[in-house]
């Protein structure tokens, strides 16, 4: 029988803070999982600091078979920023992670669409210079053989509602660019259901993430929450869904823990069908 965990990555929310990469990534591999989901976020890992992708580097050459995906920056990163010289800083920055993601074999590296500065702010200029970033970074992808999926954002703000993320992916060919379902964000948009219709094909990375609906973005283990787990994993199979699926959760204490309560949570909902035939 297959380990119930093997078809899935963890996510860097699960050790952030808790333990080093190294003891994560031992950690992560020990308990049976596919792999694990490595976060540009400059307090946890700067990937524009040399030392800390080295050691980020021999962190995941303990796990030589890890299937990686990268969460590309975004709280220091503004793809949509509007200012010439800004747009080009913040450019630089996901160009960058998507070098580091190229030394780590990464298969995939997810974008949001605003990240910092004014999260809610969006309006044509910021759309324009989103669409020329994202267009770069769709051509860098090409070249190194890494498509480069967009993730749906949380109520308010753009590509929360399937039309605005459908609108922007659109623009570009789908071997380069995909989408990635953030189930929690859905479910607080209330849109859940809609997204796993419209992206489930496209989606080449998965955010697997609970919360109760009315207490912001928890990032619950799966089930802990008011997603209908069951129904989800109906839709994204019947979708043709063949990406990763990332479980993006916070710790609960410590990183075992963390990662016994997610394997519970892969048995207990229906998350465990998923790893049948995709
Ligand atoms: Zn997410």
């Amino acid at each position: 029988m297959t380990h119930p965990c093997s078809g899935f990555l963890v996510g860097a929310l699960a050790w952030k803070n808790v333990v080093t990469h190294q003891e994560a990534i031992r950690t992560i591999r020990d308990e049976g999982f596919r792999g694990v989901e490595v976060l540009c976020n400059k307090e946890h890992f700067d990937w524009e600091i040399p030392d800390r992708v080295n050691d980020m580097e021999r962190a995941l050459g303990q796990w030589p078979e890890a299937v990686i995906t990268v969460h590309g920056p975004f709280r220091e990163c503004d793809l949509s920023c509007s200012d010439p010289d800004g747009w080009q800083k913040n450019l630089q920055m996901a160009l960058n992670a998507m070098d580091v993601a190229k030394r780590f074999g990464a298969r995939a590296v997810t974008f949001h669409v605003r990240g910092s500065g004014s999260a809610r702010e969006w309006n044509d200029e910021n759309h324009k210079a989103f669409l020329r970033s994202f267009a770069r970074l769709a051509d860098k992808g090409r070249d190194i053989g890494i498509p480069i999926m967009l993730e749906n954002m949380l109520p308010g703000r753009f590509t929360a509602r399937e039309e605005e993320l459908g609108a922007l992916v659109e623009e570009f060919s789908s071997n380069d660019v995909g989408v990635c379902i953030d189930t929690g964000h859905a479910q607080l948009n209330g849109n859940l259901a809609g997204f796993v219709e419209q992206f489930a094909s496209r989606a080449g990375v998965l955010h697997l993430q609970d919360n109760s609906g009315g207490n912001g973005d928890e990032h619950l283990i799966p089930g802990k929450g008011s997603i209908l787990w069951s129904d989800f994993v109906t839709g994204i199979k019947a979708g043709g869904f063949r990406g990763e699926k990332v479980v993006e959760v916070r710790s609960i204490g410590t990183l075992s823990e963390t990662l016994a309560a997610i394997q519970q949570s892969i048995v207990e909902t229906d998350l465990h069908r998923m790893n049948n035939g995709l």
